[in-house]
């Protein structure tokens, strides 16, 4: 059998042409504007395999079509039409063309003379983007000449808890899609049309930013499209909803915060950062953070975690996305103006580090005074979580728990509400604003999720200067975070 001619379409870009035919035609003709792919970014998109590797097992023994690049999907075509005709059941990765558009499916089985689909994401729901995609997966396989009697969804089933080797039939859900997938059809041929059209214009399609600039996906053509729109923008709005807020004054020419007219209907803080905005005076509530100050215990602890989180449980008694702490920073300040302690704890990456992170946690934060986090329900989760898998420290956990007092208080409640932190109370923010010679942009490692994939991909790192090198920029981070907080409690402090 030839080789099918090379696809115009693939299932990725049909779904970025879903989201807007601009990126799919930059995608083509413009590749060099997309934003890079991180290489922390690329880590967990290689983990999305994995779960897909995984899922396999739910229907062992079959043959496998995967491409060996990029390039050979075409091969791929091929071999799996040869595998159904030389009567194999189970098929990885098989790849079917129909009008030049190519579709893979993670599983196809054959159960009593039917042929049914499964295709595996990491996700633990099924969202409309799936449906898209599996809705195009059916055309393609069904088009090109294999009838399908059902469509499924494998999805992580996030209540399955780890007790032992994994078992994937409690790990992953499996759901038809049939009903929902037929109702899509009539849409996929229509839309498979005006996209291979919108490919053969030599013009960029004339397409202005909008909520789908955002979803289903963050598009990465964001840094070209929105070049033009200025810092303190509408787009800063903070809040639930403020994307459609947004987009409903831009499209009425108003581009900039101090733009607003004072009869737009905004949420109370909303209204708050506007006003500081355009005065440029700073909202403080007095009382408020006199209040917060009066629960302060000294000696004070600053405490902040990082963690981890893997589709599929690797420690026994975890479930599937559960946060794995592997780091901790803890500052101590026995007294005003005394000198700063400063502990910390970095496991190590590929074994099981919340024994000895708890315990070295709990001797680090002694028995008395505050213990300052930043969106202490992050902390305080993991802390019960802890208490659960350590029945015998539970004890010693609440009582930590108990001191807690969270920073972010004052800030998200808009006690404390500067121009500078642009609508937002995430210490990232809070922290340059009140302390500009403090931030996080020139770090290594800057932010929680690049922090967490770090660490997981060091257990694979063969290169000691690479892993000393990543475990110094993670201790840095950390570090950073709870010198933040001391700071920050700094300025608070000064406001009399
Ligand atoms: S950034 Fe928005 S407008 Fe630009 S290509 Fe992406 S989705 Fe389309």
């Amino acid at each position: 059998m030839q080789l099918p001619p090379k696809h115009i379409l693939s299932k990725s870009t049909f779904m970025k042409g879903c989201q807007c035919p601009k990126a799919l035609w930059l995608n083509k003709f413009q590749p060099e504007l997309k934003t890079a792919v991180s290489a922390q970014q690329q880590a967990i998109f290689d983990r999305g395999t994995n779960v897909g590797k995984l899922a396999e097992q739910l229907f062992p023994g079959g043959v496998d079509a995967r491409p060996e690049n990029a390039y050979s999907y075409q091969q791929s075509v091929v071999d799996t039409f040869q595998f159904i005709q030389l009567g194999h059941e189970v098929i990885y990765e098989a790849a079917f063309q129909y009008n030049q558009v190519l579709a893979a499916l993670d599983i196809l089985v054959k159960k009593d003379g039917m042929w049914k689909a499964y295709e595996v994401k990491s996700s633990t729901s099924i969202s409309d983007a799936i449906l898209q995609d599996a809705a195009l997966q059916y055309y393609v396989i069904t088009q090109s000449g294999l009838p399908l009697v059902d469509f499924s969804i494998v999805t992580i089933n996030t209540s399955y808890i780890k007790n032992g080797e994994i078992d994937v039939f409690q790990l992953f859900k499996i759901e038809s899609v049939l009903d929902q997938v037929l109702q899509l059809q009539p849409m996929i041929s229509l839309k498979i049309e005006e996209l291979k059209n919108s490919l053969k214009q030599t013009e960029m399609p004339i397409r202005d930013i909008g909520v789908y600039c955002n979803s289903p996906y963050a598009c990465d053509f964001k840094k070209y499209c929105w070049k033009n729109i200025p810092d303190n923008s509408v787009f800063d709005l903070m809040g639930y909803a403020s994307a459609s807020k947004a987009f409903d004054l831009y499209k009425k020419g108003i581009v900039l915060l101090s733009d607003i007219p004072s009869d737009f209907k905004l949420t109370e803080n909303q209204e708050i950062q506007v006003s500081v905005h355009k005065t440029q005076v700073p909202k403080i509530n007095l009382p408020a953070l006199d209040s917060f100050k009066k629960q302060l215990v000294y000696p004070l602890y600053f405490m902040d975690f990082e963690t981890y989180q893997s589709a599929v449980p690797e420690l026994v008694g975890t479930k599937p996305y559960q946060q794995i702490p592997f780091q901790y920073s803890v500052h101590r300040l026995d007294a005003p103006n005394a000198a700063l302690v400063h502990f910390e704890w970095l496991g190590e990456s590929g074994t099981d580090p919340r024994n000895e992170f708890l315990n070295n946690l709990l001797n680090v934060t002694d028995n008395n005074g505050s213990v300052i986090v930043y969106n202490g329900s992050f902390e305080s989760s993991r802390l019960k979580e802890l208490a659960f898998w350590f029945p015998q420290k539970a004890a010693e956990i609440e009582a930590l728990q108990n001191r807690m007092l969270d920073l972010m208080g004052p800030f998200q409640k808009k006690h404390y509400y500067l121009p500078q932190m642009n609508g937002s109370y995430s210490i990232k923010e809070v922290l340059p604003a009140l302390v500009p010679s403090l931030s996080y942009d020139n770090l290594e490692i800057g932010n929680g999720i690049d922090a967490s994939a770090s660490y997981y991909q060091l257990q694979f790192e063969k290169d000691n200067v690479v892993v000393e090198n990543t475990r110094q920029a993670l201790l840095k981070y950390c570090m950073l975070d709870t010198l933040a907080m001391v700071k920050i409690l700094e300025k608070v402090n000064d406001i009399k």
